[in-house]
């Protein structure tokens, strides 16, 4: 039997064993998915006792995604962004990778979007920083507005100036929004704005119906932004959809099967709703 696992501080709350176990069972993969909470200091010691022991993956959360990095063989994308999510001991040393920019960008090719134009990525943090080098991979122009300015621009100027990445990026403050979103076709909140709140990072009237939203945020899945958003006719994505497509790469990295995407998501919105 393979053990996959998460390692977080807190994970109690995750729902990445359902939604992993239901692919797991829907494909008949003799493996179990568990969570291991070490302490806040403890992150690439666990991911070495993790490899001693036998596991076989590790997805990583909030806080050691950075942590991990001394532990782990980073692949390009994972070391751009600076923080690994998923963890691959199939190889010697561990591999790390970053699903969530892939995530990010399946979640909005499976509603169709089309990954190009110009997006406004709005945070710079960890969620911010994989949706801009996802999305400039991609070739679309980014635009990052984040609370902390300084914060967007040294980000956009390692996105633009990262040798594999093809798009560009500015940074900018969160004043410049409404500006920025006038001719954009993609936005995306990286923030923790709306989170267990009735509360947008953009205001209402600087969206459109030529948008497509993506809320990274997912508690609640309709956010005041994607409310919004519906108002003002654009088409929208929930957080959902980037938690789930960022567990269905790590899946199909580690068991090499195609994932079972509907299992996978019925048993991740069964815990969300
Ligand atoms: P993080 O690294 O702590 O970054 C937080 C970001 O939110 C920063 O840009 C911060 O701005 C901004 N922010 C916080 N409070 C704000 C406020 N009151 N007003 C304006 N901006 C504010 O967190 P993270 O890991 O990027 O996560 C951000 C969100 O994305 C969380 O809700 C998380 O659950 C979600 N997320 C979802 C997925 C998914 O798969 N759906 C994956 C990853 C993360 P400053 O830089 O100015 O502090």
């Amino acid at each position: 039997m393979d053990v996959y696992g998460l390692i977080g501080n807190p994970v109690g709350h995750s729902l990445s064993p359902p939604m992993h176990e239901a692919g797991y069972e829907q494909l008949g993969i003799d493996a179990r998915y568990v969570t291991f909470e070490p302490p806040e200091d403890g992150g690439a010691e666990a991911v070495r006792s993790a490899a001693n022991l036998g596991v076989s993956g590790l997805n990583v959360t909030i806080p050691f995604k950075q942590d991990v990095l001394d532990a782990v063989e980073p692949d390009d994308l994972a070391a751009r962004i600076g923080a690994v999510n998923t963890i691959d001991f199939s190889t010697d040393p561990p591999t790390g990778h970053n699903t969530d920019a892939v995530g990010l960008v399946r979640a909005l090719e499976h509603h169709d979007v089309s990954i190009s134009g110009r997006a406004v990525v709005v945070g710079a943090g960890g969620a911010g920083r994989a949706a801009a080098f996802g999305l400039a991979d991609r070739s679309v122009t980014v635009d990052i507005a984040n609370r902390t300015t300084e914060k967007a621009t040294a980000l956009a100027e390692e996105v633009t100036s990262a040798d594999a990445v093809s798009g560009t990026a500015t940074g900018h403050g969160l004043d410049a929004i409404e500006e920025i979103l006038a001719d954009a076709d993609l936005l995306v909140n990286a923030t923790s704005v709306g989170m267990e709140e009735d509360r947008s990072p953009v205001p209402a009237e600087a969206l459109h119906g030529d948008l497509a939203v993506l809320d990274a945020v997912y508690s609640p899945l309709e956010t005041r932004l994607l409310k919004d958003a519906q108002a003002a006719g654009a088409t929208t994505v929930d957080g959902a959809w980037m938690l789930l497509y960022q567990g269905v790469e790590a899946f199909e990295r580690w068991t090499g099967e195609s994932a079972p995407v509907g299992a996978m998501n019925d048993a991740l919105r069964g815990g969300l709703e």
